[in-house]
C-alpha cells in the first residue's frame, strides 16, 4: 500500500516547508493505514507518507495552508485534502479512490457557493467509512452507529439513503468530527460531544485534565483539538491537545500505537493513578519543553515524542523492581504472580492501571500490581568525569567530520536518573535535564556561561549543518529538543527551584 514514486523521489519536509502553518489552536493529524500520516499545527506540518497529488499541489505553490487531511483505506487514492489557497479561495483534493457514496455530498456542496466549500471538511476511515460537513450540513456513511446517532441528535432533519445519511445542524457548524473502531467518537459544533468506549483513551482523557486541574487555574481552559485514528484496530490512537495558554506551550496528551502514551503535562509518570503523587513533581523538577517540542512543526508529534519502540542497538530496556510482598494482591487471580517478599522481578510490560507483567529469577512470568512493587533502577553509573570526557571527545569528532548519520545521543553516555516523570522521555532514548545537569558536572566547570555555550552547537539550524541531507530533518529536531534542555539547565541556574531538585 505505499505509495511509489514521488514521496520518495521528492523530499516531502522541503516541500513542507513552503506552506504557510496553521493558525494558533488549529490542528489536525490525519491518520491512514499503513503507518500513512499526515499532521498540520501552529508550528508547520510532518507527514509520512504523502500522495503525489498533493506533493505537487504543494510544489506547484498555490497552496497556502493545508487545512485538513484524511487517508481512507482499501486503495491509496483514498484520501481528502482541504487547502486554503494563496489568494485566499478554497482548494480541495480528493483522492478518486474515495467511496463512490461520498462522491454525491462533494458535489452537492462544490455546486453551492465558494463559502459552503470553504467549510468542506472530509473525514475518512477504515472499511470505507466517511462523515463529510460544510457549514450546517453533513453526510455519513459506516461510521459506528452511536456517532450516527449523535450527528441526529444535534440536527433539524436526516434522511437516509444508499448513499448513507445526510442531515442539517440545529445550530452552529462542525469543525470535527472522529471516531475509533470501537465505537467511540469525538465531535465539535458549539460544543464538544464524545464517548470514548477505549479504556485507553479514557484514561489519556483522564490524564489531561486530572494534569491540568494542577497547574493551570483558567476558567478559559479548552480543547483545542481531538484527533482518534479512525483506522486503529483497537480503537487506542487518540490525541488531545489544549488551547495555548499564555506562556505555556500547548499542553496534549497523545497516544500514537504502539508506543506509550505520551503527556506535556507533569502528570506523566507511571499509570497516572494517584495525582496527589505528583504534586510535588509539578512544583518542581520535570522537563517537560522536550516534549512539547513535540507538536512542533517539523517534527511533529510522531516523530519525536512518541517514536519510542526499542532503544537504539536493539537491546530490550528493562526496569527492575522488588517484591513488597509475598503471594497475589488477588489471592484468586491465577493470572498474577506468586510473588517473595523481597526478591527482585524483571518488569517486562506495562499493562494500564498500575500493572505490569513481571518475571521472577525462576523465569515465571505473569500479573503483578505496582502497588506491591517498588521500582528500582539499577544504572551502570559512571563517574561523571569520565562520561564527560568520552561525549566530549565523540561529539567534537562528529562535529569535525561532519554528514552526521546518527544522533550523539548524551544518554549513551548518563544514564542514572531513576524519576518517574523522566522514563517516558528516557524510553524514547533521550536524556533528561538530571543526566544532562550530571553528565556535564563531569566537566568541571558548569556553569552559565558553559551552558551557553554547548547549546549553541545544538542550535537546529546550526547543528543541521554538520548532518547528511538525509538525516537533517530527523537530526535538526533531535538538536532542538537538547537544545530545550540546555535552556532548562540554565533557567535552572539561574532560578534555583525552592525544593533544590537538581541531581
Ligand atoms: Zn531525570
Amino acid at each position: 500500500m505505499a505509495l511509489a514514486g514521488p514521496a520518495k523521489a521528492v523530499d516531502i519536509s522541503s516541500a513542507l516547508t513552503q506552506l504557510e502553518p496553521l493558525g494558533a489552536d488549529e490542528y489536525f493529524i490525519a491518520f491512514g493505514p499503513a503507518g500513512r500520516q499526515f499532521c498540520g499545527t501552529p508550528n508547520g506540518y510532518s507527514a509520512r507518507q504523502l500522495p503525489p497529488r498533493v506533493v505537487t499541489d504543494v510544489l506547484n505553490g498555490g497552496v497556502k495552508k493545508v487545512k485538513w487531511a484524511s487517508f481512507g483505506d482499501g486503495h491509496p487514492s483514498s484520501y481528502f485534502f482541504a487547502y486554503e489557497m494563496k489568494d485566499g479561495s478554497p482548494g480541495h483534493r480528493a483522492g478518486k479512490a474515495i467511496p463512490s457514496t461520498l462522491r454525491p455530498f462533494l458535489n452537492h456542496v462544490f455546486q453551492q457557493s465558494l463559502e459552503l466549500a470553504s467549510s468542506l471538511r472530509v473525514q475518512l476511515g477504515a472499511n470505507r467509512s466517511w462523515v463529510a460537513w460544510a457549514g450546517t450540513v453533513w453526510g455519513c456513511r459506516k461510521v459506528p452507529i452511536e456517532l450516527e446517532a449523535a450527528l441526529c441528535q444535534i440536527s433539524v432533519q436526516y434522511h437516509a439513503d444508499n448513499n448513507g445519511i445526510r442531515g442539517v445542524l440545529k445550530s452552529g457548524t462542525l469543525t470535527n468530527v472522529t471516531w475509533n473502531n470501537s465505537g467511540g467518537y469525538y465531535m465539535k459544533s458549539s460544543e464538544h460531544i464524545w464517548s470514548f468506549e477505549s479504556a485507553v483513551i479514557q484514561r489519556g482523557w483522564n490524564v489531561l485534565w486530572d494534569g491540568l486541574q494542577h497547574i493551570v487555574q483558567n476558567e478559559d481552559l479548552d480543547l483545542a483539538y481531538v484527533g482518534m485514528d479512525p483506522h486503529s484496530t483497537t480503537g487506542d490512537t487518540f490525541a488531545f491537545v489544549m488551547k495555548k495558554q499564555a506562556g505555556r506551550e500547548p499542553d496534549f496528551v497523545v497516544r500514537f500505537e504502539p508506543e506509550d502514551m505520551v503527556s506535556r503535562l507533569p502528570l506523566c509518570k507511571g499509570e497516572f493513578s494517584k495525582p496527589t503523587d505528583n504534586l510535588e513533581l509539578v512544583d518542581t523538577d520535570e522537563p517537560t519543553e522536550p516534549a512539547a517540542t513535540g507538536l512542533h512543526a517539523n517534527a511533529g508529534p510522531h516523530r519525536q515524542v512518541v517514536n519510542v519502540a526499542k532503544p537504539p542497538d536493539g537491546t530490550p530496556a528493562y526496569r527492575w523492581a522488588v517484591s513488597r510482598r509475598s503471594g497475589r494482591s488477588h489471592a484468586s487471580d491465577t493470572w498474577e504472580l506468586d510473588l517473595e517478599k523481597g526478591k527482585r522481578v524483571k518488569v517486562l510490560e506495562e499493562k494500564g492501571n498500575d500493572w505490569f507483567i513481571v518475571q521472577d529469577g525462576r523465569g515465571r512470568k505473569g500479573y503483578a500490581h505496582g502497588s506491591w512493587l517498588e521500582f528500582k533502577e539499577i544504572h551502570p553509573h559512571i563517574d561523571p568525569r569520565e562520561a564527560y570526557e568520552l561525549w566530549k571527545a565523540d561529539t567534537d569528532k562528529w562535529l569535525q567530520i561532519g554528514a552526521i548519520r546518527t544522533f550523539p545521543s548524551p544518554s549513551r553516555y548518563m544514564d542514572a536518573c531513576a524519576k518517574d516523570i523522566c522514563k517516558p522521555l528516557k524510553k524514547e532514548g533521550n536524556i533528561c535535564a538530571h543526566d544532562l545537569h550530571e553528565l556535564l558536572r563531569g566537566s568541571g566547570k558548569y556553569s552559565l556561561e558553559f551552558l551557553k555555550a554547548q547549546r549553541t552547537r545544538y542550535h537546529p539550524d546550526k547543528f543541521a549543518r554538520y548532518c547528511h541531507p538525509e538525516k537533517k530533518e530527523e537530526l535538526k529536531s533531535k538538536a532542538e529538543a537538547l537544545f530545550v534542555l540546555f535552556g532548562v539547565l540554565m533557567d535552572w541556574l539561574e532560578n534555583r527551584p525552592q525544593k533544590g531538585q537538581v541531581g
